[in-house]
């Protein structure tokens, strides 16, 4: 029996049989005979019945592939009719009796006569009146006695479900959960053990590792005189079933029975090599396993239990690994608020996608965007999104959205990109016009104030609440070193700031594979300075500027080499456009007017000269550093005598400088010339010695196609696939969000090349040069670096081509390291 045919819950069923467990008898239906049922060909009934007693009343229970897929639910106490009942009525007494017939009828009407289920309600007390008034709505509303013949019920039932299984929201649920559009429902009919009755009777549930935690612990509840999983829903009466403070548990009331249960749990995890949840019924004090499923768990749940089984030698480390969805993991990854910090609420939404960030409010992805490209922290703030704010998404530390449940764009797409979300806080008003949110209690939070997103609780804040940098606990860090072990490609981090670098650090990147040097020029009073140097009259003028900024840059790069001791760290030389530097408003150009002390028109009309119509495509990266070489001048001396600091106190790093935007051999040639001779003057200066890579970000099609020159210049080329994307495509990265939806929504991009790596076009290019770049130099050092860098589908890229390693967002590193161990195996 397997679970492609039959389902996972026949399957398992089946091992609990085999396991010796008091399982009562079961047949399973396969998907095949469901897929007929549900058509109209129902087997023989005498047949599916055979194994089954006469005087057994029988349940009916779902089995998809896959116990997440869901199903219909499960029908009980089918066989019920007068007779059974009177009959039941001298051997249980003529409560349960009823109570068995009630419940049947309810079940029936509801489910497979498919009657208004405010008609058929429980009543309180169960005695010959109520059947008859309940029989007698049957018969009403649909003009038919209630069916008496326990074949014709049992095949209505399987009917019902087959076809439930085909109905359009439970398709639409369960492909959401990923299930094929043809996946197949098996059912389970299994003899009814009676929870109600005479004598110890009752049913209950029991796990014995907890859903949140993951660690060892039985849970569960037992109820007396109850079928099904009643117990979990019962408001009162429910007992549970260890000793505690809450009153008579089963551990004391039934030890025998208790610890028959712990055995099964035990037998169940270490023979069906997992943590399940076990469903059993007590007939007249006799223990009847009826079902077990997986437990659901959250994801630090998943992660444990995987490593204690693992540990418990019970499956091997490779299948924990393999156990864990990577996805998954990027949950247990965030910042979260301290704990003791004072809280200032404005609002509740949901909670949509895990951790805690704070930033500068804007409302539109373009704010987003700008306010990114500024090195500023923002929260992007939108009554919902759409697919044309992915990139504004991207670029904000958080989303709050005022409509939308934990499936919305937002939610998803949060959870995606592993940026903090909050979604449906309806009670806050949007103004756009205004640039304004106002809070319920009528508090006004406009364009450029600080809020914070706690993803994990669906609160929003005032400010920026002290935060707690996400940990590792010791099961995750295990299963990460499993990963390890069977990993083949390296993963880094990009990482821009100390901070970043730590939670590299934290999550055990292999070094940092892109750090952006511009944003450090956004920050405090380097913005001025990094005017003026633009603004600079001539090489000496622009030199005394960057003196200026050289001790900034130094003490940037020490502090990532400090954190980064023993690593490699790859610093971007300078890359975006002057201009993105420059005010674009009024006010900004007459405050540069007054800091640099020239007329507003000599400073506008600068600022004019420098704007370019394609600036991505303009004067930025190497071009920059070729045509003012000063700047790079500036960065190889900071990284280099941050370098001699850090060695001086002992502490060694790996470095790299890569050149960015580069599309000729001859770029490199001269950029290289440059930074050796400041590196042989830092030497001399310092009286001190020491290495230094230097390579190439391919991230033109040019670069790719003479990888190969190239490669003789660069001991390293990293792929940056967002500029490669860009250009390969022809596509803007700032505006193809315009037209991108209906691109995708037609089918003439499977998906957004910007988010998805294009392993067709953009990576043929990739592989080309990755290949010509060997060829120009055997033992260069090839990578990824882009936005793809941690997906699974460019790990999957790197890994076949052979790459050194990927390069992906701190908060990444360890989805990269599971999903290339997963790849590995
Ligand atoms: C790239 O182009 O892929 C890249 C990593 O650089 P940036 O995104 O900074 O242009
Ligand atoms: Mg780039």
């Amino acid at each position: 029996m397997t679970a492609a045919v039959y389902g996972g819950r026949a399957k398992c069923l089946q091992r609990l049989v085999r396991l010796e467990l008091p399982v009562p008898t079961t047949i399973a239906l396969s998907f095949d005979t469901v897929r007929d049922i549900a058509r109209g060909h129902l087997p023989d009934m005498a047949k599916v019945m055979a194994p089954f007693d006469q005087k057994q009343l029988l349940s009916v229970r779902p089995s998809s592939q896959d116990p997440d897929w869901g199903g219909p639910g499960a029908i009980l106490n089918i066989g019920m009719n007068d007779a059974r009942h009177a009959e039941m009525i001298d051997q249980i007494g003529e409560a349960a009796a009823t109570t068995i017939y009630l419940r049947f009828i309810q079940a029936y009407a509801v489910h497979v006569a498919r009657l208004d289920p405010d008609e058929f309600y429980l009543p309180d007390t169960p005695d010959a009146a109520s059947l008859k008034a309940m029989r007698e709505t049957y018969e009403v509303e649909t003009d038919e006695p209630f069916p008496q013949d326990p074949a014709k019920q049992l095949g209505d039932v399987l009917r019902s479900m087959a076809r439930a299984w085909d109905g359009t929201t439970a398709r639409l649920l369960r492909e959401a959960k990923g299930a094929p559009k043809d996946a197949g429902l098996g059912l389970v009919v299994q003899a009814m053990a009676m929870g109600v009755g005479v004598g110890e009777c009752g049913s209950g549930v029991i796990q014995y590792a907890d859903s949140v935690t993951g660690l060892p612990q039985i849970t569960g509840r037992y109820l007396r005189q109850s079928q099904g999983r009643e117990a979990l829903r019962a408001q009162k009466d429910a007992i549970y079933l260890t000793k505690d403070s809450r009153g008579a548990s089963l551990e004391e009331t039934y030890p025998a029975v208790f610890a028959e249960l712990v055995a099964c749990g035990d037998l169940c995890r270490r023979k069906l090599r997992e943590e399940m949840q076990v469903e059993f019924t007590l007939e007249n004090g006799a223990l009847h396993i009826l079902d077990a499923v997986r437990i659901q768990r959250s994801s630090r749940a998943s992660v444990q239990i995987a490593v204690a089984l693992a540990q418990d030698q019970i499956i091997p480390r490779e299948e924990a690994v393999m156990r864990v969805e990577p996805a998954a993991l990027s949950e247990l990854l965030h910042r979260q608020i301290d704990p003791s910090a004072a809280r200032d609420l404005i609002v509740r939404g949901i909670a949509a996608s895990p951790g805690a960030a704070a930033g500068r409010i804007v409302l539109t992805a373009a704010e987003a965007q700008a306010s990114a490209a500024r090195g500023e922290a923002c929260v992007l703030v939108r009554r919902e999104t759409t697919p044309e704010d992915i990139r504004g998404m991207h670029a904000a530390q958080a989303v709050l959205t005022m409509r939308g449940g934990v499936t919305s764009h937002a939610a998803v797409i949060g959870r995606g990109l592993g940026v903090p979300c909050v979604v449906g806080a309806s009670d806050l008003v949007i103004d756009r016009k205004a640039g304004q949110i106002t809070a319920p209690d009528g508090r006004i939070f406009s364009v450029g104030d600080v809020i914070t997103v706690d993803g994990t609780t669906g609160q929003i804040l005032v400010g920026e609440p002290p935060m707690r940098e996400a940990a590792l606990d010791d099961a995750f860090r295990t299963l990460l070193e499993w990963a390890d072990d069977a990993r083949d490609i390296g993963v880094r981090a990009n990482a821009d700031t100390p901070a970043d670098a730590q939670t590299a650090r934290n999550f055990a990147a292999e070094g940092i594979g892109l750090c952006r040097t511009e944003h450090m020029f956004f920050e405090g009073d380097r913005l001025g300075v990094m005017r003026e140097m633009i603004f600079a009259e001539g090489g000496d003028d622009r030199a005394a500027v960057l003196d200026r900024l050289l001790p900034m840059q130094r003490a940037d790069f020490r502090a990532l080499f400090e954190i980064m001791e023993g690593q490699p760290v790859c610093v971007r030389l300078f890359d975006p456009p002057l201009h993105e530097f420059l005010p674009s408003d009024k006010a900004g150009l007459r405050d540069l007017a007054a800091q640099l002390a020239e007329p507003l028109s000599e400073v506008t009309a600068r600022v004019n000269a420098l704007r370019e119509y394609n600036p991505m495509l303009g004067m930025r990266g190497v071009r920059l550093g070729i045509a003012i070489p000063e700047i790079y001048d500036m960065q190889a001396r900071a990284i280099f005598e941050a370098l001699a600091a850090v060695r001086a106190k002992g502490i060694d790093v790996v470095v790299e400088i890569m050149v960015p935007l580069v599309s000729a051999m001859r770029e490199v040639e001269l950029v290289k010339a440059r930074v050796d001779g400041v590196a042989n003057a830092v030497m001399a200066e310092t009286k001190s010695r020491f290495t230094y890579r230097l390579g190439v970000m391919v991230e033109t099609p040019r670069a790719a196609l003479r990888a190969h020159d190239i490669a003789a210049h660069a001991q390293f080329l990293s792929f940056g696939t967002n500029d490669l994307t860009q250009m390969t495509y022809g596509l803007s990265r700032d505006d193809a969000g315009r037209f991108m939806s209906a691109y995708v929504q037609q089918g003439v991009y499977a998906e957004d090349p910007f988010h998805t790596f294009d392993v067709d076009g953009v990576g043929e290019l990739v592989a080309l040069g990755a290949e010509r770049g060997r060829q120009g130099r055997k033992d260069v050092i090839i990578s990824i670096c882009g936005e793809h860098g941690g997906s699974r589908v460019a790990i999957e890229f790197c890994r076949e081509h052979g790459f050194d390693y990927v390069s992906c967002s701190p908060f990444r590193v360890p989805v990269a390291r599971l999903t290339a161990a997963q790849l590995a195996l």
